[in-house]
């Protein structure tokens, strides 16, 4: 890029999680190239206020950024989160921990879930859980650092956050003013596109302030301002897949022991989160709008609180689904503004973090070149259509037959890249390999198992190893996990120790 084709201004248009983490990522890597970053949001819109449990990545964006954790986690009132409980899925009655980590360790190169299959169907092996170390100390409610040295059992896992979404849009903001970022208060009235298309020039604000930029970076939600409203990229709806389209959220008070573990229940007509933060939890339902109603939602989901609640019931309304073009001229989406898949496995601010990291990568000069516009549409579906395929995984993978939603969700037909890796696990117990994009084998192996998907045979190359050295192998990753857990710190007690909240802070 020669130096009169580059990007001078940057305008990113709101201030949710999605604004505010892409001021921060953008304003880290580019400050020292002079680009002037200036973000809009209006207080009068607010932002959509949920959005607090998160995956593993946002570690790595935060160390990207030089965030010290034990800071950024008291500020935000952040616990740890070791994976996701699922309870009643494959059946009521049914749990298992989706979680951030290995199970056991591969023999002879081949993976673990292969022997503990043979184990299992000899009556030798009941729940794969155990050889999880993330999974044990989720359910007894332990948490320490995993270890750097890949030789260690401490080693095998990996942690996430669960956040308060406000807290957290505040925390990135003076990180991003800090670094130069100029906040600009107002409501977009307007969106000046050129004539010829594709181009926007400069937004408008109430008070009549033009704001130009080279290149506008919209988030500003589910409204989808500019990459909708504007520039039309259009929207391709995943419904039919993903039938829950509105969700009524809570907090409440919390009265039982901080686990380091969201919860997702299944109810009749959708499932209900639990995000445990350090001073209370949130609480939503998820539902389908075609299988029940506002009102018996509320109920579902008041009634099953486990502390008083802090807040009345806000409800909020989606549509599953993706824009067909992430990025239209000289206008990319990022966050709710590029898309939503409903938030069952935390994958929103990760999708948010994927759309920062590709766009950094790809820094457009003014020109926009239509390969840099494809090329960032490409990686930004492919992320898409993974998490989309995970996620149905849940929904179809069941035996439940107690309401119409889950004999829609149980019967209906699901995408062919979903359909012939279900089938080959079915089948073989192999897990669908891929390069790039969320959820590897492990995440696979946790659903499947979790939710009744048990493979007719196992890979063939396990018999080769003699059954009583297997069970013995076995034993001993099993007694390695539940010693080194016994042994671990409380989650409450690490929390306290490293990253208590400030006690001026109230319960909201
Ligand atoms: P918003 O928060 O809606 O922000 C939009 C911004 O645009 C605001 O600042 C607004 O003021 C501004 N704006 C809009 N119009 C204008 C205008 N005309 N002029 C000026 N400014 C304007 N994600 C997770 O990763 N984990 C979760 O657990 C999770 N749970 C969720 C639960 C539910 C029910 C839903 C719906 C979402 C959940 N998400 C979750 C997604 C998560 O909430 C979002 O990805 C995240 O909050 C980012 O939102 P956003 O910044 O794109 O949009």
């Amino acid at each position: 890029m020669n130096g009169s084709e580059n990007i001078k201004k940057i305008v990113i248009v709101g201030g949710g999680t999605a604004g505010w983490m892409t001021a921060a990522g953008l304003s880290h890597v580019f400050r020292a190239n002079g680009i002037e970053i200036a973000l809009v949001e209006s207080d009068q819109i607010g932002t959509i206020g949920v959005g607090e449990a998160t995956l593993p990545h946002l570690r790595f964006f935060n160390e990207h950024l030089g965030i010290d954790e034990s800071e950024f986690m008291a500020r935000t009132s952040a616990t740890f989160k070791l994976g996701i409980e699922f309870r009643d899925w494959g059946r009521q009655g049914d749990a298992y921990i989706h979680p951030f980590g290995e199970y056991g360790r591969e023999i002879r190169g081949i993976d673990f879930h292969h022997f503990w299959l043979k184990a299992h169907k000899a009556s030798r092996e009941g729940r794969i859980d155990s050889f999880s170390l993330p999974v044990v100390m989720g359910e007894l409610a332990k948490f320490a650092m995993p270890s750097a040295d890949p030789r260690s059992v401490m080693a095998s896992y990996s942690y996430a956050y669960q956040l308060d979404a406000g807290l957290y849009a505040k925390f990135l903001r003076e990180f991003a003013e800090a670094r130069g970022v100029q906040r600009i208060e107002g409501k977009i009235v307007e969106v000046s596109v050129r004539p010829e298309g594709g181009v926007v020039d400069f937004v408008t604000l109430e008070n009549d302030r033009k704001i130009t930029g080279d290149l506008f970076i919209d988030c500003s939600g589910f409204r989808g301002l500019i990459i909708e409203q504007a520039l039309k990229a259009g929207y391709e709806d995943w419904s039919q897949y993903l039938p829950c389209d509105r969700a009524v959220a809570v907090p409440c008070e919390m009265t039982a022991e901080n686990v380091p573990y969201t919860r997702a229940t299944a109810r009749e007509a959708g499932w209900q989160w639990r995000i445990p933060l350090q001073h209370r939890v949130g609480n939503g339902y998820v539902f389908s709008s075609r299988f029940t109603d506002d009102e018996r939602a509320s109920d579902i989901l008041m009634s099953s609180l486990e502390g008083a609640p802090l807040a009345e019931p806000k409800f909020i309304g989606f549509r599953a689904g993706k824009r067909r073009r992430q990025w239209v001229g000289n206008c990319v989406a990022i966050g709710l503004s590029s898309g939503f898949l409903e938030p069952l496995e935390s994958t929103s601010i990760y999708l948010i973090q994927a759309g920062i990291t590709a766009l950094a990568e790809l820094l457009p000069s003014r020109a926009m070149h239509e390969a840099d516009i494809r090329e960032f549409n490409r990686v930004m579906d492919l992320e898409y259509e993974r998490v989309r395929d995970f996620l149905i995984l849940h929904y179809h993978a069941t035996e439940r037959n107690d309401s119409p939603f889950w004999d829609y969700v149980r019967t209906m037909p699901i995408p062919e890249s979903l359909a012939y890796k279900l089938e080959l696990f079915r089948k073989t117990g192999v897990v669908v390999q891929y390069k790039d994009g969320l959820f590897l084998h492990p995440s696979w192996i946790a659903v499947y198992l979790g939710q009744r998907v048990v493979p007719d045979g196992y890979d063939p190359r396990v018999d080769a190893l003699p059954d009583e050295q297997l069970y013995k192998a076995l034993a001993e990753m099993k007694a390695l996990i539940g010693q080194t857990v016994s042994g671990l710190p409380t989650h409450a007690d690490f929390l306290r120790d490293y990253c208590p909240r400030p006690v001026a802070d109230g319960v909201l």
